[in-house]
């Protein structure tokens, strides 16, 4: 079967993509667990991509029109139709992806969660209210509401195919925008499995939300297609490729980028819930994780028990595809070799290494990786210094939670962190000075399970916010309204008021505000 037949197999997740450009160039993803193709993908030039985009207007404005009630209906729809289907979905994010399939309905559980707030929030957070109008013009209306962008751009990375998406896509939705979205090359299938569902789920308005596939190319040629808004989830250096190709029109963007997310173990930490926390946040998704731990920062009080328990559980992990395995291979096989140099560079440098129970002779293929933590590690290696996104966390023993505090924060990314203590007060004041976007207390990643939590970064991590009110507001343009309810007798904004009005209004002023020193 040749790879444009093989696109048949995939039927649901290619209906989701527009293929009327697809009779020329494909591409296939594969699994990486076995590198059998999964399916095969129109690559979506230019004139491809900006007839989705012209397609996606009116759909805009058809959407937009329906009000918050009718696009919070429309999203139940979708929602319930993905929850109705997780393990299907969650199947083949396991197949394209690589993760274990608990770790994949986890990601779709969340995503599901997000589109819920998200629908359920939109008016009040973005409906019209009625603001003060203030002194200066007491005698009107002041009117305040945030109104959909058009059409929305969403690039997407491969690590979680389905919630990292979501967070641009069901805020965007929810806020009256289409979405025009361009999953990773690694990743194709999820992302063309969930425009298919939506077309499946909410028929009316299909065109509201497409997907466009391809490479790099095709995510430039969606920048340049004039969207109200490109939402980017990938890399520091392609998210400075992608504002510069939406420089040229202007186009506003979000940046979702990379992360070197700390944890602090503080004298006082539940260690041992410290250790299976550390574990989880660096492991897990075999370390493809924006808000990942890559590294720890444990005082000398509790570096010692820290290390032995993080040890004892590395013991239990195993990569593989099977559904024993606590994590999958690396889905994009040239990671593995960032990962090993990482390592390489640690252990060069003086760093101990500590590695599972699991035997690499034993894994399917060199896409898997043994879980690895590298200890005492210098601050300036690279795998303290740069987004290593893979099975490994340092380990470094520091004074006390001040020093960690200042290593944390001496990096140019500044996406997450955690932070354990049993202080509650010691615990929430580091987590307030730690320069990051997100940071949990006493747990890892928690606030990406918070729908009215914002998420996004500081520095190298982007800016910009999804999720929560912020992530609704993200997507919209506030607008000033105001209407005059009664004329004043004098009025201050026209040429024909008298010099005696400024002065009255001088005197005031001086009363008001003039005995402020
Ligand atoms: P990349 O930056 O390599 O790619 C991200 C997306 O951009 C892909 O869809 C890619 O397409 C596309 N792209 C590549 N080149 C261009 C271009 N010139 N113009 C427009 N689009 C382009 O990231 P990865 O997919 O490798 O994802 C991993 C990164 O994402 C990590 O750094 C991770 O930390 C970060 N991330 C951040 C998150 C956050 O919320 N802050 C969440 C998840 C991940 P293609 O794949 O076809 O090349």
């Amino acid at each position: 079967m040749s790879l444009v037949d093989q696109l048949d197999t995939v039927t649901d997740a290619s209906a989701g993509t527009v293929d009327r450009h697809a009779t020329t160039q494909t591409f296939s993803s594969t699994n990486p667990a076995s590198d059998a193709v999964v399916g095969v993908f129109p690559v979506h030039d230019a004139d491809a991509v900006q007839e989705t985009v012209e397609r996606a207007r009116p759909a805009a404005e058809q959407w937009a029109a329906l009000g918050f009630d009718g696009r919070r209906e429309r999203l139940a729809a979708y929602r319930g139709y993905l929850a109705r289907r997780m393990n299907e979905l969650a199947e083949l994010v396991h197949r394209e992806n690589g993760k274990p399939h608990g770790d994949a309905i986890l990601e779709i559980t969340l995503a599901i969660d997000h589109l819920a707030w998200a629908g359920a929030h939109a008016r009040k957070t973005l409906g019209q209210r009625r603001v003060r109008a203030g002194m200066l013009a007491a005698n009107h209306a002041a009117y305040l509401e945030y109104q959909p962008l058009g059409v929305v751009g969403v690039i997407g990375p491969w690590n979680y195919p389905v919630f990292t998406p979501m967070g641009s896509i069901a805020y965007a939705l929810a806020a009256g925008n289409a979405v025009v979205f361009k999953p990773s090359e690694y990743t194709p299938a999820v992302g063309a499995w969930l425009a298919a569902a939506w077309r499946a789920a909410v028929p009316d308005a299909a065109d509201a939300f497409q997907v466009v596939t391809g490479f790099g190319e095709t995510g430039a040629a969606l920048c340049r297609a004039r969207v109200g808004k490109l939402a980017f989830t990938g890399s520091a250096p392609t998210g400075k490729k992608v504002m510069a190709a939406c420089a040229e029109t202007l186009t506003p963007v979000l940046m979702e980028l990379g992360g070197k997310d700390a944890m602090i173990v503080d004298d006082d930490a539940d260690v041992v819930a410290a250790a299976d926390a550390a574990v989880w946040g660096s492991m897990s998704n075999a370390g493809q994780t924006c808000i990942g731990i890559e590294r720890v920062y444990a005082t000398s009080a509790v570096y010692d028990r820290f290390v032995a328990e993080v040890t004892a559980q590395l013991r239990t992990l195993r990569p593989g595809s099977d559904d024993e395995a606590t994590y999958g291979p690396m889905t994009m096989a040239s990671q593995g070799g960032i990962v090993r140099r990482h390592v390489e560079d640690a252990t060069g440098a003086g760093g101990r290494v500590v590695r599972g129970d699991a035997d690499p002779s034993l894994f399917p293929n060199e896409n898997y990786l043994a879980p690895t933590v590298l200890l005492d590690v210098p601050e300036s290696s690279s795998a303290i210094r740069e987004e290593t996104f893979g099975p490994t966390l340092t380990i470094t023993k520091v004074r006390d939670a001040e020093e960690a505090l200042a290593l944390t924060n001496a990096t140019s990314y500044g996406l997450a962190g955690s932070v354990f203590a049993k202080s509650k007060a010691r615990g929430m004041d580091l987590a307030r000075r730690m320069r990051s976007g997100m940071t949990s207390v006493n747990s890892v990643l928690t606030f990406a399970s918070i729908p009215a939590l914002p998420f996004g970064g500081v520095g190298d991590s982007g800016f910009g916010r999804i999720h929560g009110e912020d992530g609704l507001k993200e997507f919209t343009r506030a607008k000033a309204i105001t209407r005059q309810r009664v004329a004043l007798p004098v009025n201050l904004m026209s040429f024909g008021r008298p010099a005696s009005a400024t002065d009255a209004l001088a005197r005031v002023m001086g009363m008001i505000h003039g005995r402020h020193r």
